[in-house]
């Protein structure tokens, strides 16, 4: 049943790829359309196939794709680069899709749509307890996954946009309307950068940023003088860390830069 169905949409696909190309390639000279959303999906599932027609649906949208066909890969996906939704399988070899959803779900609160063969009642509920949005049964229609996904996309960028007004981590309070620090209420200086360098790393939500990268956005210039980066990490470690050797707030990720445990990290909006 499932194989027919890939054969057919996969026939279905390349009939239409030679319309469409051409479709494709005005509508990407044009920049992106008015339907169009901006927007990065991580796609797990071990059938090539699957995930490949999956991948071509949303890239019609304009969306973004990276399709990964094991769990551990989607968490090596997930390390690399945040992304605004995942598609997710639960059949996988190595770690199946709910044990990815209850790894994913301590730090990650993009979209999750499950994509799956297996229909029953329980597979569902337990599905969405550990934090699915929604659920697709194989074989779905892919105008059906894609219109969820804009769907869910559209409300994730709409929540984003309502900014948190307070971040809390350990003892500490960043405020950040009034660009204030506070440990159990009592207020601690902290300089414009390192607050920059602060919120940033922690409104990355738990994805690790190179020196380069918070170079970039805290300063605002591509190249320069990047490690200033390690010496104001060095001063906000002895601010907030109780053993600034040992950091329990920003990680070292080796070999790449730094990182905000997300498990210390609650915001309010
Ligand atoms: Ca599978």
């Amino acid at each position: 049943m499932i194989l027919l169905w890939i054969v057919c949409m996969s026939v279905y696909l390349h009939c239409n790829d030679s319309r469409d190309s051409q479709k494709q390639s005005d509508a990407q000279n044009a920049g992106k359309g008015a339907h169009t959303v901006e927007a990065q999906v991580l796609i797990i599932e071990d059938e090539e196939e699957i995930g490949e027609l999956i991948s071509v649906y949303l890239r019609k949208e304009g969306i973004e794709t990276v399709h990964v066909t094991t769990g551990e890969n989607g968490l090596h996906a997930l390390e690399s680069k945040p992304f605004d939704l995942i598609v997710l399988d639960i059949n996988l070899p190595g770690i199946d899709g709910f044990e990815f959803l209850q790894r994913i779900r301590k730090t990650k609160d993009m979209p999750v749509i499950i994509v799956s063969a297996r229909n029953a009642d329980e597979d569902l509920i337990l599905g969405l307890g550990i934090g699915a949005d929604d659920f697709v049964t194989k074989p779905f229609s892919p105008k059906i996954l894609v219109a969820r996904v804009r769907a869910h996309l559209r409300r994730f960028f709409h929540e984003q946009k309502t900014e948190p007004k307070t971040l809390r981590f350990g003892r500490y309070e960043l405020d950040l309307e009034g660009h204030i620090l506070r440990k159990e209420g009592v207020r601690i200086s902290l300089p414009p950068k390192e607050f920059d360098v602060l919120r940033l790393l922690i409104s990355a939500r738990g994805t690790s940023m190179s020196p380069e990268q918070i170079y970039e956005k805290v300063w605002g210039m591509k190249y320069g003088e990047v490690a200033t980066v390690a010496i104001h990490i060095q001063r906000l470690r002895k601010r907030i860390e109780d053993d600034p050797s040992h950091p329990r707030f920003i990680e070292t990720i080796k070999g790449y830069g730094y990182r905000f445990n997300p498990e210390t990290l609650k915001m309010e909006r």
